[in-house]
């Protein structure tokens, strides 16, 4: 089933019951804890905080989603991206447990012929909150589910706040049993990658008068009206559906795999280094194309600065597997062909998008280039001086003055035949991020807006990602 069909089909699902349609708001919506949009519900805190009053009772949406923690997973783990569509229905005062639990029920075991997914009901699990027994006692009358196929987790997992006092709540997550083939039995608690999370269901039923953390708040009393968040992941669900491996093999995302391995000459499924690289190189060139679709250009600033990376790890990336002409012409197209039917305004503006995406391949092949004479010069005063190894300075001068990064840098280094002195490297790059760490912390409680991710770059350079995930604050 194409991943447009079973988008089509959860929205209409829900908009058969009564929920009202609401399209997706731009990645950049206006959040101060957030750089991006990364949940579904972002867009409705205002009604779930109670600040002002939802306009309907239901709604359902396919909400576009960039989450920057997860970059380091994508095409290590078959399920994370970091851009990805979240279907979710949400209930403001209106249906609670009983109805988010049967909603979902019937649309990942309702038939195919019939408008559902078609999921074998034998190899659903799901996770519940200790303490929910009311969730429990619905996914066996409601679902029918044995209580194996029931695990419970406790609070850090299956408890959904803001971390700021206003409403929380239990989750209740499903997951699919992909087979034995890819791991060992004993459900979603004992392995994440033969049973994969597809959906999360939140129910929103207390007052929190404290958050500390994640699992460690106050409650104040139940919520006088309860509501429902879910966020079913689309991609997720399409590489199931599609018989596929991961998230990265589906129709919207895979043929910029093929394009990129039609330029490289190197087949994909061959070796699982290239693998990874090629399923970030899909995933990156996608998110770059949303983001700056949504009006983000690449620069040194917080958001600018997530999109520079994402373009030149899929340049990077692309060198890697030893294309080295530009390849971001070859790749943009491709992926936009793919994103058009859901997202139709991408083709209408795409000469705009492509013209940033363009000029920061260019301007990364510089870099490139400068950074390479650099590299050449300490190579050869290293030889000279009759050693083969590259210092920790000389390593983290390339990348925090050059942008250098350090793959490329060991790359070249062995290429060289020299090695890196990569604990010394390492330890200036924790000295680099301990200090601006503790900038972040000087200025705290300026962090509704943007000053604190530029105060980080002020303080240490547009270079690592970390700066970023220590801040981002996902919100469920
Ligand atoms: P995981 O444990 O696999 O990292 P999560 O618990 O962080 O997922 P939620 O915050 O519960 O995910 O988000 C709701 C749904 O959105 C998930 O059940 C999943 O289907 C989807 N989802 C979350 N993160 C990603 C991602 N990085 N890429 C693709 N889909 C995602
Ligand atoms: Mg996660
Ligand atoms: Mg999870
Ligand atoms: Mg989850």
């Amino acid at each position: 089933m194409e991943t447009a069909e079973i988008r089509r089909r959860f929205v209409a699902h829900f908009e058969a019951n009564a929920h009202t349609v609401v399209p997706s708001a731009s990645l950049l919506l206006d959040d101060p804890n957030l750089l991006f949009v990364n949940a579904g519900m972002v867009p409705f805190k205002p009604y779930f905080l109670g600040q002002e009053t939802a306009p309907y009772d239901r709604a359902v949406s396919v909400q576009k989603c960039v989450r920057t923690l997860d970059i380091e997973e994508v095409g290590k783990t078959t399920r994370h991206g970091t851009f990805f569509q979240m279907c979710g229905n949400f209930s403001f005062g209106d249906y609670f447990k009983e109805g988010a639990i049967r909603f979902a029920w019937s649309l990942i075991t309702g038939s195919v012929e019939d408008g559902g997914l078609g999921f074998d009901p034998e190899k659903i699990w799901v996770t519940v909150l200790p303490t929910d027994d009311e969730a429990r006692e619905l996914w066996k009358s409601v679902a029918g589910l044995p209580d194996e196929r029931i695990q419970e987790r406790g609070l850090k997992d299956n408890y959904w706040n803001m971390g700021v006092p206003g409403p929380g709540g239990p989750c209740s997550e499903i997951y699919v049993d992909r087979g034995p083939e890819h791991g060992p039995d004993g459900g979603p608690n004992a392995d994440e990658d033969r049973f994969l999370e597809i959906w999360n269901l939140v129910f929103m039923q207390e007052s929190l008068s404290a958050v500390r953390a994640k699992d460690d708040f106050d409650v104040e009393g139940p919520l006088p009206a309860k509501n429902i968040d879910t966020g079913m992941g689309l991609e997720r669900v399409a590489y199931l559906l599609q018989g596929k491996q991961n998230m990265y093999e589906i129709d919207e995302v895979f043929p910029v795999i093929e394009r990129a391995s039609e330029l490289t000459g190197k087949a994909y499924g061959a070796n699982e280094e290239d693998d990874v690289r090629f399923r970030v190189v899909a995933d990156h060139v996608r998110s770059a194309l949303m983001l700056i679709g949504d009006g983000v250009t690449p620069g040194n600033e917080a958001r600018g600065y997530v999109l520079r990376r994402l373009l030149r790890r899929a340049v990077r990336s692309m060198r890697l597997l030893g294309y080295e002409d530009r390849s971001l012409p070859e790749l943009l197209p491709v992926s936009m062909s793919r994103m058009k039917a859901s997202y139709p305004e991408l083709e209408a503006d795409f000469e705009r998008i492509s013209r940033v995406a363009y000029a920061e391949e260019d301007a990364f092949r510089k870099t490139l280039q400068a950074g390479t004479q650099i590299f050449d010069q300490a190579a050869q005063r290293v030889k000279a001086s009759g050693q083969a190894r590259l210092s920790g300075d000389q390593a983290f001068a390339l990348h925090d003055t050059y942008g250098f990064p350090i793959d490329l840098t060991l790359e070249m280094a062995s290429e060289a035949g020299l090695s890196v002195d990569e604990d010394g490297f390492r330890a200036l790059m924790t000295e680099q991020r301990e200090r601006a760490k503790a900038d972040a912390r000087a200025k705290k409680g300026q962090h509704a807006d943007t000053g604190v991710y530029r105060g980080i770059l002020d303080a240490h350079g547009p270079t690592e990602w970390l700066a970023y995930e220590t801040l981002e604050t996902e919100s469920r």
